[in-house]
């Protein structure tokens, strides 16, 4: 019962929670406090869609701006059943430290569509997309609110986007979306970015905690972008990726799974359900194995007070946004387990895409080793600071991701003082 009512917390409740955490650590006057915290512009849009049937269908969608106060807004946009305001908030505000956490000049933003993407054809899918561009189109722009692909949206997807502001404003105006395809402005390294920045995070801890990487085993729930890409990094540098999941199930080899494999077979049948040389195993099990690295790469609220007590891993990295409950987060703690929270972990996506939103902005574009090197720098700096918080204030290091993104945003606000 009491698991149940804790698992009702609300992603936008714990996104608060988290910040008075931080702001109670960092001393934060009160009214710094309100004028950082909460979302800066909420929009509502309801989006008529002809179906292919011919009947039109009306879906909600959202944009959130956070905050621009260090720069344009910057975040994904979501395409799920489940997408709520209250879950757009969340995201909006976890961009808004994140930026900070990596030092890029972008505030935080978030957008989401409730459909099912997976039950639609192309055609419905970019009539659904132009019409949302459109409805949340005063919002947006280079300058202004930036969005990029999130769960079950794509290149495509931000194609259309790219297109249809284009042709509103009367030329071509790559720099609005982030997370395109090549051939429109899109940045080499984007694509694997999260994961990516998700493997440099791990391998700083698993620097500082004396862990080796040659031979630790490692299990992904959520074997999507960012999941895949960061256990095919950590496959490659000899870690063993003993189980994945995804929402039809998971499979688990004590030996580690082929990773690039696994990957071929989920492109193909589009889950990671019968792949050969694996056993299946549950949801709960997978949650359960020993393992040095658990990545919890799928969405929110996955460790929560009625499973975080079964997880047995030493580091547990955030590829996901708000895996971990509050609760989960206690628990993990007493356990000893090192948790690179969301912010600081997952934060190579963004960053790549202020690399590729600065390359549309100069017309220049840059190598792929070029993107690698500066995206490795700013994880493994942004790791550091979070670090030399945790361990000079003895807090978590989530607190002290937090704190290190808010005390920025609030001496930017400071600065920049209150209009009018
Ligand atoms: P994705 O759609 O590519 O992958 C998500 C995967 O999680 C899918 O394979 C899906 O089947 C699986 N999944 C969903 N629910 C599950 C469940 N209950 N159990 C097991 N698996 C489940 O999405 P993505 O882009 O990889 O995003 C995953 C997470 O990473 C999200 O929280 C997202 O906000 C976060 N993130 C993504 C990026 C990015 O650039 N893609 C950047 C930062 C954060």
């Amino acid at each position: 019962m009491i698991s149940t009512l804790l698992a009702q917390k609300s992603a936008y409740d714990v996104a608060l929670e988290n910040f008075e955490i931080a702001a109670d650590a960092l001393d934060l006057e009160d009214d710094v406090r309100e004028m950082i915290k909460y979302p800066e512009r909420v929009l509502t849009v309801t989006l008529p869609v002809r179906m292919d049937n011919g009947h039109i269908r009306r879906f909600e969608g959202f944009r959130v701006q956070h905050s621009t106060t260090r720069g344009p807004a910057k975040g994904g946009i979501r395409y799920h059943p489940n997408v709520t305001l209250d879950e757009v908030k969340a995201l909006a505000t976890w961009m808004t430290w994140k930026c900070a956490v990596v030092n890029i000049p972008f505030g935080g933003g978030k957008g989401g569509v409730t459909c099912n993407p997976k039950e639609m054809c192309m055609g419905e899918l970019e009539r659904l997309t132009r019409r949302y561009a459109s409805a949340i189109l005063p919002l947006i722009g280079p300058g202004q609110d930036i969005p990029a692909p999130d769960v079950y949206t794509n290149p495509q997807i931000m194609a259309w986007i790219m297109d249809t502001y284009s042709m509103t404003k009367g030329y071509p105006i790559p720099a609005v979306v982030t997370g395109k395809p090549l051939s429109l402005g899109g940045s080499v390294g984007r694509n694997e970015a999260t994961g990516r920045g998700v493997f440099y995070t791990i391998e700083s801890a698993c620097d500082h905690l004396r862990v080796p990487l040659k031979g630790a085993k490692v299990v992904v729930q959520g074997f999507g972008n960012a999941g895949s890409v960061a256990a095919h990094l950590l496959d490659s540098h000899q870690s063993y990726v003993i189980a994945a999941s995804d929402t039809r199930g998971c499979v688990y080899n004590k030996d580690g799974l082929d990773i690039p494999k696994l990957m071929l077979h989920k492109e193909r049948t589009g889950t990671v359900v019968g792949f050969p040389a694996s056993e299946q195993i549950t949801p709960e099990e997978l949650m359960a194995l020993e393992c040095q690295i658990l990545i919890p790469a799928a969405l929110e609220n996955a460790v929560h007070a009625g499973n975080a007590g079964s997880v047995r891993a030493r580091i547990v990295a955030e590829a996901a946004n708000g895996p971990l409950t509050p609760e989960a987060d206690v628990i993990l703690a007493e356990k000893g387990a090192f948790v690179l929270p969301d912010i600081l972990c997952n934060a190579g996506g963004v960053t790549v895409s202020y690399f590729e939103w600065v390359q549309d902005e100069q017309h220049l574009f840059w190598e792929a080793q070029d993107v690698y090197n500066r995206l490795e720098r700013v994880m493994k700096t942004a790791f550091q600071e979070v670090l030399r918080i945790q361990l000079d204030r003895k807090v978590t290091m989530r607190t002290a991701a937090n704190m290190l993104g808010i005390g920025r945003v609030a001496e930017a606000t400071r600065l920049r003082g209150l209009y009018p």
